[in-house]
């Protein structure tokens, strides 16, 4: 749903006015109306020819390395249907085998596996199905959804994403380190899947 939408919906779904304060409301009516100008202002342009290399110059093991990242067969449905290229290498197992690695426990597998009654040399599985039917049988983690999700330190509050760290006070500080030692050692960050970081900003 766009933002200019969500404040229409919001309107009409009040008879009378909102309820709370009249001024705090007024300034989530402006700060919706300045996203939406801004996200309106937002011109995504195709570079032109003379920037190179395109998507489309990648070599096909440049694109399998794209591929493989994809956490959502979702996406990789959706890339195979935008461009030949990345449909045959959608349609190569390995894609699917690091994709059922990637969410599937082995002890998973191997119930998928017995329930088939399937004994099959690994070489001549077919990941693709396979993964459907582990994602049948299992659903998908939530927190396995996302490659890499935003965490939040409960020490200095910051957001950040864990594989590059953060300048933390629990680091940099001695005295907060002593006090932290005393109370038991640092926490471990709080991991901020997508929907709750949109929750952030929502009214
Ligand atoms: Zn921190």
């Amino acid at each position: 749903m766009s933002v200019s939408s969500a404040r229409e919906s919001e309107k009409r779904s009040c008879w009378g006015r909102p309820l709370g304060s009249r001024a705090l409301w007024g300034h989530h009516d402006h700060a919706i109306a300045r996203i939406n100008r801004i996200a309106n202002s937002i011109r995504i342009q195709e570079p032109g020819p003379e920037v190179v290399p395109k998507l489309h110059d990648l070599p096909e093991e440049c694109v399998r390395e794209i591929l493989l990242r994809i956490s959502d067969h979702r996406d990789l449905d959706a890339a195979s249907s935008a461009w030949t290229v990345m449909a045959s290498v959608c349609n190569e197992q390995r894609i699917w085998r690091e994709l059922v690695n990637f969410h599937f426990t082995q002890q998973q597998t191997d119930a998928a596996l017995a329930k088939n009654n399937e004994v099959v040399d690994e070489k001549d599985f077919d990941w693709k199905k396979l993964f459907h039917q582990l994602r049948k049988m299992y659903g998908l983690r939530e927190d396995a959804q996302f490659a890499e999700t935003l965490s939040l330190c409960r020490h200095c509050k910051c957001l950040f994403w864990r594989s590059l760290g953060h300048p933390c006070i629990a680091d940099q500080c001695p005295e907060y380190r002593e006090r932290l030692k005393e109370a038991g050692g640092p926490l471990p960050p709080h991991p901020v899947p997508p929907a709750a970081f949109l929750k952030f900003f929502s009214l």
